[in-house]
């Protein structure tokens, strides 16, 4: 029998679209139909277990699945034996500290004696300690953003993104426990086989990634400033120069990345380069 890699993702919920789309950009074709609990790739060796992130870490460290992609918020609460193969770069989020929004804060003390509900126990009760805080935890398993109004706790311990969950329910943030990302776990010991197929697709997946972080830049440099606008844009090896129909300039082709964009635009402009286009880059194999 063909030897196929079982990946468990979330079933529905936020971290499901990115995590199908990190598959399907990396070329591989499965059906998601709705309700579904496992789907075959039709062109890799894969199979897709549809879950939900909660027991995530669990069956990869059990084997019932290879690999998956959790959140780190989740990985590390549930504190199983798994391998962290790579970070997705999706699913960001904070693992925060709010009271209410109208109390005033001094600092970590000031949570000492406090009730705090939360989801997160394991990753709470280790914050604290670490912090020297005694608090009392009230474990509950959602809403827990609206604690704090029924009277349940004095502070919440929650994800937030932008925060707005937070302001809508009348809270702040005051203590950011850890920053967490989607991340892809393997079990601790996979077969040869099935390591190589995980090499596979984190070729791919990382050809995507950096294709992200990556745009094809094309502009016009006048040939007296090639050389300055070479040193600018690196490139994958070093940038295209191909000869305009007009005499004296020069189109120049590279890739640069996302992070150093504006501020490689800025030199490139003030040596004299013309008619830049920016194009985004579909796959990236280096
Ligand atoms: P499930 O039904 O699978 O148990 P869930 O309700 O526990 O789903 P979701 O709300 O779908 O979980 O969140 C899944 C993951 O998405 C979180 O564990 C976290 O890693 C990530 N995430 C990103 N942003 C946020 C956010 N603003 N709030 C909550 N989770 C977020
Ligand atoms: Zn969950």
């Amino acid at each position: 029998m063909k030897t196929t890699l079982k990946i468990a993702i979330q079933k529905s919920g936020r971290l499901n679209e990115d995590s199908i789309k990190i598959l399907k950009e990396s070329g591989i074709e499965f059906n998601n139909g709705l309700n579904k609990l496992k789907a075959d790739a039709i062109n890799f060796p894969l199979e897709v277990f549809f879950l939900r992130d909660d027991d995530i870490p669990q069956y990869v460290e059990d084997g019932v699945a290879d690999i998956g992609i959790v959140g780190e918020n989740v990985l590390f609460e549930k504190n199983k034996n798994v391998f962290i193969v790579d970070k997705l770069g999706f699913g960001k989020c904070k693992l925060s500290i709010a009271i209410p929004k109208n109390q005033k804060y001094n600092g970590i003390q000031d949570l000492n004696k406090k009730r705090i509900a939360t989801s997160y126990s394991f990753l709470l009760t280790k914050f604290l300690k670490k912090n020297k805080i005694n608090a009392e935890i009230h474990e509950i398993s959602g809403s827990v953003e609206i604690a704090p109004s029924i009277g349940l706790a004095d502070a919440v311990c929650d994800l937030v993104s932008s925060g707005s969950t937070l302001f809508t329910n009348g809270l702040k943030e005051v203590e950011v426990i850890f920053n967490s990302q989607a991340v892809l776990i393997s079990n601790n010991k996979l077969q040869k086989e099935k390591q190589l197929i995980l090499e596979k697709l984190l070729f791919r997946i990382n050809s995507v990634k950096k294709s992200k972080n990556n745009k094809y830049i094309l502009l016009n440099a006048p040939n007296e400033n090639l050389d300055a606008i070479c040193k600018i844009l690196p490139g994958m090896k070093s940038p295209t120069i191909l000869p305009l129909a007009e005499k004296g300039w020069s189109s120049v082709h590279s890739v640069v990345n996302e992070n150093d964009f504006w501020e490689i635009i800025e030199k490139l402009k003030s040596k004299g380069a013309q008619g830049i286009l920016v194009v985004p880059i579909e796959k990236m194999i280096v």
